[in-house]
């Protein structure tokens, strides 16, 4: 019997792969999807335990007319965030905040603000960024611990045009950048103001998953435990196929060196970061009595340190966010921990890092009570370091891929969910996203 030859085959079935896959079938393409374990969703999973559910990666997205659209088409209702969940705090002067500013603080911000050019300058690293547009204590005070919760990055060993760059296209001040990003969104579909914010799904951000993944398999084909090591063979078994190369930052360099001798020199260039998730039920709650989404943890931008030598970067208050998260009267805390400055903690065994939690959470709540369970995720190298070498990847990978080959993932335009969804639809429906 021949061949069969698919139009497309997707090397990856995490959130980027399962996306591609699934926009490339409803243009009428045919495709395969080759994935190295034996279940889709790459980091993220949706584990139901007896206290409640478990995001082993994302917790939620930023909701956006792109992901209004994919949801409807896979006939999936998105979970809107409770109200009372829109407090977010970052932990300063030995207090949970919600504006760690002071006046003075906030009226040098408010001039930068106005005067300062914004958009990042050859070269410049966040850290620099910061300093030069917002000043030094909103630098400190709430960029760091906001991308720090993000990125999980090194402000100094991170490029501002890269994850800026798109956000402020002019060399003007920074309210000038914010009307232009408004102004470019005119004539999008609009999403209503109460859907706005980190969204998710009854289940967990598993149900999108497995939504994409039943669509997937059941109009084209998913191959499980396929490690691919090799661009240049795939190619030679399918010359007419499109690739697209949708697996983490390391296995996407991997396979472009195979073929490409232009990556070559990123061998060693390109870090990623380790990041720890636990997931902490109990009966009682950090907050004590308060609502919110979560805490940031600012970092010392050198040490790495924080204050009361907190070691988590942040926590998520889980059940205040989603309903249904947990059973009647259990909380659910998510504490973040590694990235830069703590590369050691994902070395740690389980039963050492769930003291480390339990050792924060003292400090932040001394009367708090005994756990009911923890949740432990390890991802070794989930989390591109977002860095200048970065930046010429991804300027490479548009200069030198012909067009049948594609990269995609968390280290092309941004970590979140969100922006992997606006890009694959820029790709896609480039008419309805321009
Ligand atoms: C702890 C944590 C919390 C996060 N929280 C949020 C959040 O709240 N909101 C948000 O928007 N984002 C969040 N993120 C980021 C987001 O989860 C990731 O950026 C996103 O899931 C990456 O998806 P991906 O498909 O690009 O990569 P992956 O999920 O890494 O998928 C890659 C896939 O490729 C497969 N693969 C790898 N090598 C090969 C090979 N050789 N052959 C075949 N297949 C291969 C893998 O098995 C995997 O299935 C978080 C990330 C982490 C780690």
């Amino acid at each position: 019997m021949a061949k069969w030859v698919p139009d497309h085959i997707v090397i990856g079935a995490g959130f980027t792969g399962l996306l591609h896959a699934f926009l490339a079938l409803e243009k009428g393409e045919s495709v395969l999807v080759l994935e190295k374990r034996e279940s889709t969703g790459g980091l993220i999973r949706s584990v139901r335990t007896e206290y409640g559910i478990v995001e082993t990666a994302a917790n939620g997205i930023l909701n956006c007319w792109e992901l209004e659209s994919l949801a409807a088409r896979l006939g999936l209702d998105i979970l809107i965030s409770n109200p009372t969940s829109k407090k977010r705090y970052i932990f300063s002067d030995g207090k949970m905040r919600r504006l760690p500013l002071s006046i003075f603080e906030i009226i040098s911000l408010v001039f930068s603000t106005l005067t300062v050019p914004s958009q990042p300058l050859p070269g410049e690293s966040i850290y620099q960024w910061g300093k030069r547009v917002l000043g030094e204590k909103t630098l400190s005070k709430v960029l760091e611990p906001a991308l720090g919760g993000i990125y999980a990055g090194d402000l100094d060993a991170m490029s501002a045009e890269l994850v800026l760059g798109k956000f402020l296209p002019e060399q003007a001040p920074l309210w000038k950048n914010i009307l232009h990003l408004r102004n470019s969104r005119k004539g999008k579909p609009k999403i209503l103001p109460g859907r706005r914010g980190t969204v998710s799904f009854r289940g967990g951000l598993g149900t999108l998953l497995g939504a994409l993944e039943a669509r997937v398999s059941s109009q084209g084909k998913i191959k499980y435990n396929q490690d691919i090591t090799n661009l240049k063979e795939l190619r030679v078994s399918y010359p007419k196929s499109k690739i697209t190369i949708a697996t983490n930052l390391s296995t996407a360099l991997k396979l472009l060196k195979s073929e490409y001798k232009e990556f070559k020199s990123y061998q060693g260039m390109l870090d990623t970061l380790p990041i720890v998730s636990v997931t902490r039920f109990g009966r009682d709650s950090i907050l004590n009595g308060k609502r919110g989404f979560g805490v940031l943890f600012p970092k010392d931008h050198k040490s790495f340190s924080s204050e009361l030598g907190i070691r988590s970067r942040g926590i998520l208050f889980n059940d205040f966010i989603f309903s249904g998260r947990t059973s009647d009267g259990i909380h659910s805390e998510t504490f973040i921990m590694g990235g830069a400055g703590d590369r050691e903690i994902s070395s740690k065994t389980e039963e050492e890092i769930i003291s480390v939690v339990e050792e924060d959470r003292k400090k932040l709540f001394s009367e708090g009570g005994i756990p009911l369970n923890h949740y432990v995720t390890i991802w070794k190298d989930a989390l591109p370091v977002y860095g200048p070498q970065l930046h010429a990847f991804n300027r490479d990978l548009d200069r030198v891929l012909p067009g049948e080959i594609r990269v995609e993932g968390n280290f092309r335009n941004g970590i979140g969910l969100k922006s992997i969804i606006e890009r694959a639809f820029s790709l896609y429906h480039p008419n309805l996203s321009a």
